[in-house]
């Protein structure tokens, strides 16, 4: 992606440095809405082992573990970390990550003006090790996630490692999409997609719950793939294999790609993300339209 020289924005909150304080209660999931990956999705009534486990195994919609919890945040010990030098390379990712959130700002400036919606900027929040956030605590190991009730996207610049060294996904423009589909979400909150989901699922069983969860989920990777679409369109992002960085990445984190490689079996009811070729499918739709209007995924998957 060609990205040096540009705007960065400046809705970006650095947590790194510093005691970020610790999770408290082993649980290194997160309330919020993932890219997928690890992190936790937890059947009711499950002992809490049983649900560290899960989160460690499954990728998963964890508002509902928020819901399970009846809202409440979890508890916080304060963890020593020695203060950690960056290195000029993970600066390097800052910046980069700066630059993303700048171009999706614009671009979906644009697109919201356009609707005639108000739209207000997304914070991201880089941390490292663990974060407090407005819906709960969370670690490096929950992966990035966007949280709704403070509109801020968080992100563990390790992830970037994570996604090579796990999930065999790499080059810069595979952590522009992970960026632009946490956007994604705030776009859905903003229009008021996600909170009627939300509120959806808590009416429906388990099942029903997580395929609006794979909805939803599907929709943000659409949103991401119309946000590049349109960067491309205004500032000519794109290097050659860019593209295919983000469907290698958006194929890495399928739900059916990662039970299989957790536990060596998949079962679909489970899934809260979409399949391999599902979220493929969906980022490159809006790469190709563009249109915010083909991304209706609560019609039809595909
Ligand atoms: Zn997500």
């Amino acid at each position: 992606m060609r990205w040096k020289g540009r705007r960065e924005s400046d809705n970006v909150e650095d947590q790194r440095g510093g005691d970020s304080g610790g999770l408290g209660g082993a649980l290194g999931n997160s309330v919020g809405s993932r890219i997928g990956g690890r992190g936790g999705l937890a059947a009711g009534g499950l002992g809490t082992i049983v649900i560290i486990i899960i989160v460690m195994l499954m990728g998963g919609d964890p508002m509902q573990i928020l819901q399970q919890q009846g809202g409440a945040t979890q508890q916080y010990q304060q963890q020593h970390a020695p203060p950690q030098q960056t290195s000029a390379q993970e600066e390097e990712l800052a910046s980069f990550i700066k630059v993303v959130l700048a171009d999706n700002e614009d671009i979906w400036g644009e697109l919201m003006n356009n609707m005639n919606k108000q739209y207000r900027y997304p914070k991201l929040v880089m941390f490292r090790n663990s974060v407090h956030s407005g819906c709960g605590g969370a670690s490096a190991e929950t992966g990035p996630f966007y949280c709704p009730a403070d509109e801020k996207v968080y992100i563990d610049l390790e992830f970037y490692q994570t996604m090579k060294n796990q999930f065999k996904a790499s080059g810069d423009f595979a952590m522009a999409y992970v960026i632009a589909h946490e956007v994604g979400h705030h776009v859905q909150h903003v229009l008021g997609i996600s909170d009627r989901v939300h509120r959806m699922q808590q009416s429906v069983s388990e099942e029903e719950a997580n395929q609006l969860s794979v909805k939803l989920e599907l929709q943000a990777d659409f949103l991401a793939g119309v946000w590049a679409h349109h960067d491309q369109k205004t500032k000519n992002i794109l290097e050659e294999g860019d593209i295919e960085e983000a469907l290698r990445t958006a194929e890495a984190i399928g739900d059916d790609r990662l039970q299989m490689q957790a536990r060596g079996y998949v079962s679909p009811e489970s899934f809260t993300h979409g399949t391999s070729k599902q979220r493929m499918y969906w980022f490159k739709k809006g790469f190709e339209t563009g249109d915010i209007r083909q991304g209706d995924t609560f019609k039809s998957i595909n």
